[in-house]
């Protein structure tokens, strides 16, 4: 199962305070921008595909305590990515497993 998942050395989920340390090694996670009552087509365009910028991306939610990070593949080219999330944004995409974000 683990093999799915890039080998990025581990990430707990419990960084000490919201504040995203910019550069550090061991994290592959990216960051991202939508807030949290952003417009669902932003939402989708900030999961969508940074290598083909295909909006066909399969993800899944990981809830941390406070924050959480999404795992996302690329439909089209495979590509796959953690982007760590704030809470706010978490927040935003649980409520989004049930209606699925309508890529225009
Ligand atoms: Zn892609």
């Amino acid at each position: 199962m683990s093999s799915s998942i890039p080998p990025t050395g581990g990430f707990d989920g419990s960084e000490p305070c919201g504040q995203p340390d910019t550069g550090k090694p061991l994290s592959m996670a990216e960051t991202t921008t939508f807030r949290g009552d952003d417009h669902p087509a932003l939402v989708a365009a900030a999961l969508a595909c940074r290598v083909c910028l295909s909006g066909e991306v399969e993800w899944a939610l990981e809830v941390g305590d406070f924050e959480g990070q999404v795992h996302c593949r690329c439909l089209n080219c495979g590509h796959r990515r953690v982007v760590s999330l704030t809470s706010d944004q978490t927040l935003r995409l649980s409520l989004h497993r049930e209606e699925q974000l309508e890529v225009a």
